[in-house]
């Protein structure tokens, strides 16, 4: 069995996660708990019981002087001190989960938001390891992003940098859940293409598959358009092109050498969107004949990639201690 060098939690809205995670990356032992919702106390103790369950699972051929940091991504806006600004699904804001942590476990902890750690998890050890240039979308219930330029996590000023899912493609179009229009997510989430064939399907009158289904979600359009039905097969080209349209201006701005495509809808959907997605990318990027288009590839480490990202993280940012 591989040596754990650090622990990655994720804090979903369901279950809090954690893995011991080896210098490749791979995951040593598991544990996971129901989420506490809206009290920062209780998940910090939910948190710090799984650690130190799963820490004695490896722990045998380890020196307990020095415990394993600790990494925690978590759905919602994360500044860089660690704090959970605002997060709807676990009902915490202005919660100080890192400090807590830090002073529950006695260690190396460090809290940011999801995507940015499946990103970081997707840039060490899954899709994009060799590229020191890369940007990730997660396409699930909303659309999240992470991005790494010159090898370095980019957390932004505030540490909410890289909320891809909130680049606008279509000013004025259709409503996003954060209440603007025309963000990416409204196009290209699971939820949203799951919403647009619900739409569709009420003038639809070539007969389809996903009649009779309320609502349908994004995974029912893919089995759908796996199946070869017209309508989902429709769904999905319009939702590629838009993301893209979102990739284009990426893109444009950071000329990344992988983009890599993951979360649960978009991991399942990838084969149906890619197609239509290079096809908008590449009548929209600047400067086509003379640059090379990014590889579009589908993630590698599923669902793993944020307690992996985290786990890596959390080992580097102790590396850096003095
Ligand atoms: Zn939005």
């Amino acid at each position: 069995m591989s040596t754990a060098v650090a622990l990655g939690v994720d804090v979903g809205g369901t279950n809090v996660r954690v893995a011991a995670v080896a210098a490749d990356g791979g995951v040593v032992a598991t544990g996971r708990a129901p989420t506490p919702f809206g009290d920062v106390e209780a998940l910090v103790a939910a948190i710090s019981g799984l650690v130190r369950e799963v820490e004695v699972e490896v722990g045998g051929e380890r020196d307990a002087a020095v415990p394993l940091p600790v990494g925690v991504g978590v759905a919602g806006t994360v500044d860089r001190g660690g704090t959970v600004r605002y997060a709807a699904n676990t009902g915490l804001s202005d919660a100080p989960v890192q400090d807590r942590l830090r002073a529950s476990l006695e260690r190396t902890v460090v809290v940011r938001n999801d995507a940015t750690m499946a990103m970081w998890g997707e840039s060490r050890a899954g899709a994009a390891r060799s590229a020191d240039d890369a940007v990730l979308l997660t396409l699930g219930t909303g659309v999240g992003g992470g991005l790494v330029v010159g090898g370095r996590l980019v957390e932004g000023h505030t540490g909410q940098a890289t909320e891809l899912g909130h680049v606008i493609v279509l000013d004025n179009g259709r409503r996003c859940p954060c209440g603007n229009l025309g963000c990416l997510e409204a196009y290209a989430s699971g939820t949203s293409i799951g919403r647009r064939a619900s739409g569709r399907l009420a003038t639809w009158d070539r007969g389809s598959s996903m009649d009779g289904l309320e609502p349908v979600s994004g995974a029912d359009v893919v089995a759908a358009a796996r199946a070869g039905d017209e309508l989902a097969l429709e769904v999905l080209d319009e939702a590629g092109t838009w993301l893209g349209v979102g990739i284009a201006s990426l893109v444009n701005a950071l000329d990344p050498a992988v983009v890599v495509i993951g979360g649960g809808a978009g991991s399942d959907a990838f084969e149906l969107l890619h197609p239509t997605l290079l096809r908008a990318l590449r009548s929209r990027v600047f400067g086509l004949a003379g640059r090379t288009l990014p590889n579009v590839v589908a993630a590698e480490l599923g669902d793993s990639a944020g307690v992996v990202g985290a786990a890596l993280l959390a080992r580097d940012h102790q590396e850096d201690r003095p």
